[in-house]
């Protein structure tokens, strides 16, 4: 089979129980996830924005990848060249059978923990949050999450894999899943792998900008839509 390149969004992990920030669960104590995932909010209140990641990494943890997650990982195996962009920080995919060398998360990894000033980082240990807001132990700065914030660049690696996947080869497949796609380079990215005649898939209950460039839509969740498309292709 062709080379596949997938992207996904918060939708994909919508139907194992992890709400998306635009959706109608998004909301966390009348907060609103755009606002609070970003270096201005926590720069006001560290402690509001951890306890915010703490309680989003035990419901990740708690959760299981669903029929989506799993038909990603069945196409990856059949792919002749496969790549993963996800925006999501959980670890889903990953859980689902994917191997990191074949996925970019392109906005970071919620289980990282990072210093907001010399930027060492740390995996959170398993199953014990901290309390509190926890010090870099290398300049005693305040920890953040590992997450790409709102208004904040891409991590330089992780797009730099995304560029050398693109320059090597154009992509016969290219599937787009719940994304809102309102970052440029998602539309960029999907565009430029599907160039050379590829088709491009996308599924989202929703209209979306890049709807309007897509070879195929379908407008149904990703856990019953992903593994139908998945058996139909192979
Ligand atoms: P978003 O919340 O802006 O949009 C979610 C999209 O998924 C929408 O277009 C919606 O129509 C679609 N959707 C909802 N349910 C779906 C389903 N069952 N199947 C298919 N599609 C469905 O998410 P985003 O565009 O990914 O951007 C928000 C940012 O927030 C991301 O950059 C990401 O880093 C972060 N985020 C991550 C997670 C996660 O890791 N699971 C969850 C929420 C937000
Ligand atoms: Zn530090």
């Amino acid at each position: 089979m062709v080379r596949v390149l997938v992207i996904t969004g918060a939708g994909v992990s919508a139907e194992s129980g992890i709400p998306t920030f635009r959706g109608k669960d998004g909301y966390w104590r009348n907060l609103d996830p755009i606002k609070l995932a970003t270096s201005e909010a926590f720069a006001r209140d560290p402690e509001l924005v951890w306890q915010w990641y703490s309680e989003r990494r035990q419901r990740i943890r708690n959760a299981q990848p669903n029929a989506g997650h799993e038909a990603i990982a069945r196409l990856a195996q059949r792919a002749d060249e496969f790549l993963l962009v996800t925006q999501n920080v959980d670890d889903l995919h990953e859980r689902a059978g994917l191997a990191k060398a074949e996925m970019v998360q392109i906005h970071g990894d919620i289980f990282l923990t990072k210093c907001s000033r010399c930027g060492f980082e740390q995996e959170q240990e398993h199953e014990q949050e901290q309390n509190g807001v926890p010090r870099c132990i290398k300049c005693d700065a305040l920890m953040r999450p590992g997450v790409v914030w709102f208004g904040e660049p891409l991590p330089l690696r992780e797009a730099q894999r995304v560029e050398n996947y693109l320059q090597r080869d154009s992509c016969g497949l290219v599937i787009v899943v719940g994304t809102t796609a309102t970052f440029g380079y998602i539309i960029d990215w999907a565009l430029r792998a599907s160039r050379r005649g590829g088709e491009l898939i996308e599924i989202n209950p929703e209209e979306t900008p890049l709807s309007r460039f897509a070879t195929r839509l379908v407008r149904k969740p990703a856990a019953l839509a992903l593994p139908r498309l998945v058996d139909e292709l192979m």
